[in-house]
């Protein structure tokens, strides 16, 4: 996985790529996946929900320049391999997940692999970010979102990084935004396919991520 999926096409960031060298991403994929766990897919978990592609988890964490002691926010909990991942890396993360089943499961785990001490996973919206924890050093979006949440760039600190897929449901852009100041420094960084971010800044839960342009369609 490291050498064919994240080093073959340029990752290049040597503590991302020994971190997930050594994290057993099968622990994060439910049992009827176990085979793929460390193939070149996102793959299925509860709640309908995915972990996401190695390649794209390398990516983002890559674009978050993880450094020890770094604070960052993780808005999708999921499996939780994206914050172990950070984890791995010396980053505290405050890691938030709209559903429960997931977030319950994703702590037992982290417990296990003795990366609890540094993750905390909490339940709720994450679409408007975690105020109460603000400043964050780095924000990852691992949902799709409408466009970026106008919660979070506030909640960078200086110099902060924050990396957001952002599009319509089936397609997007990996948005980079590093805060100066009061100005943000944005970059492209590539096309991706996440599941939609649910909530108050990203799409309406019921109409499968079109709520938005259908409610304002019928106003
Ligand atoms: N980082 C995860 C990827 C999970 S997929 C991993 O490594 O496995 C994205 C996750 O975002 C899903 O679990 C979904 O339930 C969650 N999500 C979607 N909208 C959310 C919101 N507004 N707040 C918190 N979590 C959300």
């Amino acid at each position: 996985m490291v050498e064919r999926q994240l080093r073959g096409r340029g990752i290049a960031d040597e503590s991302v790529l020994a971190a997930m060298a050594f994290l057993p991403r099968d622990r994060f994929v439910p049992p009827g996946v176990l085979s793929h766990a460390y193939s070149d897919d996102a793959l299925p978990i509860a709640s309908g929900q995915t972990i996401s592609q190695p390649y794209m988890v390398a990516r983002m964490t890559e674009l978050l320049q993880p450094r020890p002691g770094m604070r960052v926010l993780e808005v999708g909990t999921g499996s939780g391999y994206q914050a172990a991942v950070l984890a791995q890396l010396g980053c505290s993360i405050v890691s938030v997940e709209r559903h429960a089943e997931l977030a319950d499961a994703a702590r037992i785990l982290l417990e296990e692999l003795g990366l609890a001490r540094t993750v905390r996973v909490v339940v709720g919206d994450g679409s408007v970010g975690r105020a109460e924890d603000a400043p964050f050093d780095g924000i990852v979006v691992t949902a799709a979102a409408p466009r970026i949440p106008d919660a979070l760039p506030g909640q960078l600190a200086e110099c902060g990084r924050l990396v957001v897929p952002v599009g319509p449901r089936q397609r997007q852009e990996l948005i980079l935004l590093v805060r100066h100041g009061d100005g943000f420094e944005r970059s492209e960084c590539g096309a991706c396919t996440f599941v939609p971010l649910i909530g108050e800044l990203g799409f309406d839960e019921d109409a499968g991520g079109h709520g938005r342009w259908l409610s304002r369609l019928l106003v």
